[in-house]
């Protein structure tokens, strides 16, 4: 990844990709306090367009705002950073990682007088978990890695120390071949996948876990939103890996897996083992808006 022609938004100004370095001695790298992003940018109707550039910025502040983290940039400049990103790396399409960490100045968990520093950088990134997997759906395995309970890791905040929970479960059941890891919470409810919030559809009703030990997902948003659009009843409430098990259809979202079907857990298969009517229809919809094509919700995209 670092041995790339193109640009990276470092501090306020682009500078080449192998110059985008920071000291081995960063607070961030020993310790694990550093907050991020996760965005995608799309060819839409009117050119290239940052989906939900706005509410992706907002976490970020109130991830950084959680671990009292002091950001360096107000929300505008970095909002135009990540349009700045992609139009200096001249991508149609593209993943976007702010990331927000600490300097190098101190060590120790003590340290206060330490600077913050911000990296914006883009790059393509297909489906994350695969064009087949979207089109048929794909493998999960309940990790045996529990969440971070609520208390343990702040869950709201979207903070680099959270995803070594999600790498021990992902490499525990990408080793026994399967596409991606549920993980439940401490009380042994389902919260989410290694990198995505989880939704199951019931007798035309579409359920999703309740924002305790899961990230509250943009693209959990965009669907709870197009679903009621659409008349689905939506309900957000603790949900038991027996009842994905005994789902019509299940399904996970994220801004890097879109929206991906789920065909099986724990080599249960669910519904009918494959693509579900009411997941293709939110996924369409979901395409529709990131690709301009949603007359509703043209305020999404944010076009660089
Ligand atoms: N949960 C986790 C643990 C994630 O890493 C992500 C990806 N950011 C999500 C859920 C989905 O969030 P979003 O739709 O905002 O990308």
């Amino acid at each position: 990844m670092s041995d790339r022609d193109g640009f990276i938004w470092y501090d306020g100004k682009l500078v080449p990709w192998r110059d985008a370095t920071t000291h081995v001695l960063t607070h961030t790298l020993h310790y694990g306090m550093g907050v991020f992003e996760g965005v995608r940018a799309y060819k839409a109707a009117k050119g290239t367009a940052i989906f939900r550039l706005r509410e992706h910025t907002d976490r970020l502040f109130n991830s950084a705002y959680i671990f009292k983290m002091k950001m360096p940039f107000d929300k505008e400049t970095l909002m135009e950073a990540q349009r700045e990103v992609v139009r200096a790396n001249k991508l149609e399409s593209c993943y976007i990682r702010p990331i927000v960490f600490y300097g190098s100045e101190a060590m120790g968990i003590a340290a206060t007088a330490i600077s913050t520093h911000v990296a914006v950088a883009a790059w393509p990134w297909g489906a994350y978990l695969g064009e087949e997997g979207m089109a048929k759906g794909i493998r999960v395995k309940t990790s045996s890695f529990t969440r971070h309970h609520v208390n343990i890791n702040m869950c709201r905040s979207k903070s680099v120390g959270t995803y070594t929970n999600s790498i021990l479960a992902h490499q525990e059941v990408a080793h026994d071949g399967y596409d991606e890891a549920l993980l439940l919470d401490v009380d042994g409810y389902v919260a989410e996948g290694a990198g995505e919030n989880i939704f199951i559809v019931k007798k035309g009703k579409l359920y999703t876990p309740d924002l305790t030990s899961c990230l509250e997902g943009i693209t959990r948003d965009s669907i709870l939103t197009l679903a009621k659009e659409m008349g689905l009843e939506v309900i957000e409430k603790r949900i038991t890996r027996d009842e994905v098990y005994c789902a019509d259809e299940a399904f996970f979202t994220g801004t890097a897996a879109e929206v991906t079907p789920i065909r099986e857990l724990d080599t249960r298969v669910i519904g009918s083992g494959s693509r579900g009517p009411i997941t293709t229809k939110l996924q369409q919809a979901f395409f529709d808006c990131v690709a301009g094509k949603h007359p509703q919700h043209a305020d999404w995209l944010d076009y660089v």
